[in-house]
């Protein structure tokens, strides 16, 4: 997709919970080689956004198109093949294996289509030749994210700012178009949550597409391109950072939430 193109375009979702509307009619686009921000109180309906772009969850109404094609109701794993990879709100590591063997497991577990019951034994069951282009491939990923001196280092080793990096790196593993991140900031210190800003700027440089959920404000604002304001489920704003900053339904919410 050409920079600057629709390559997500999210109209009129809707998404219930029994007598619960979690997401109201919302619309949004992401264009190719954006970072977008998707705001909003605890409750607002991010995450179940996420979810119904992701096919984790499928929406009561509404259309969402990738790069040009319907994919409301496609499964997740259909959704991922097509190039929408994420992360989750939490991290998702296994502490006691390499920073290498994390992002393979995760781009043999995508190319699997699936999630394996037992990754570890599937890992050792794998073929070597398919072993070799897993590592080569992970390796690839980390040069991309910078965390490529830490490849021999346990995961679980890792200062959780790394490690938020570290599932960056999995999640490019099926070279993706779009990423979703969940709250890659949260719990973060000020200087890794700067070493992360590097990272997303850098892979928005080589044409990467991103939308992340976020609470710090100051992140979001330094980071993004356009912001998509969330509340009780609908959308309540939207606009570049400057403009959100001085949204009057945005500091209202924020003040009043
Ligand atoms: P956010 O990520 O903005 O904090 P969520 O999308 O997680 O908000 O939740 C939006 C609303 O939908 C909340 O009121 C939440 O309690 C409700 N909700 C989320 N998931 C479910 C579910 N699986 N079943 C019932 N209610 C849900
Ligand atoms: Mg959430």
């Amino acid at each position: 997709p050409t920079r600057g193109a629709p390559l997500l375009q999210v109209d009129q979702i809707n998404k219930r919970f029994g007598g619960l509307v979690a997401v109201n009619d919302v619309s949004f686009n992401v264009k190719a080689g954006e970072i977008v921000g998707l705001i909003g109180p605890n409750g607002a309906g991010k995450s179940t956004t996420f979810n119904l772009v992701t096919g984790l969850l499928h929406a009561s109404g509404g259309r969402v198109s990738f790069n040009g094609r319907d994919i409301a109701g496609l499964p997740a794993r259909a959704v991922a093949h097509l190039g929408i990879a994420r992360t989750f709100q939490h991290v998702r590591l296994l502490p006691g294996m390499s920073v290498l063997e994390n992002v393979a497991l995760g781009a043999h577990m995508r190319s699997q289509q699936g999630f394996l019951r037992n990754t570890v034994n599937a890992m050792l069951h794998l073929e070597r030749v398919e072993e070799k282009a897993l590592l080569d491939e992970a390796a690839r990923a980390l040069h991309r994210v910078g965390l490529q001196h830490l490849m021999h280092e346990q995961a679980g080793n890792l200062a959780l700012g790394q490690q938020r990096i570290l599932e960056i790196a999995r999640a490019l593993c099926c070279d993706p178009l779009l990423l979703l991140l969940d709250e890659p900031a949260a719990g973060l210190r000020h200087l890794e949550k700067q070493a992360l800003s590097r990272v997303l700027q850098e892979l928005r440089s080589d044409g990467m597409s991103i939308l992340l959920v976020e609470h710090d404000m100051e992140f979001v604002m330094e980071l993004t391109d356009h912001i998509v304001v969330m509340e009780f489920g609908a959308k309540i704003a939207e606009g570049t950072p400057q403009e959100i900053q001085r949204h009057p339904a945005v500091i209202e919410a924020y003040l009043g939430g």
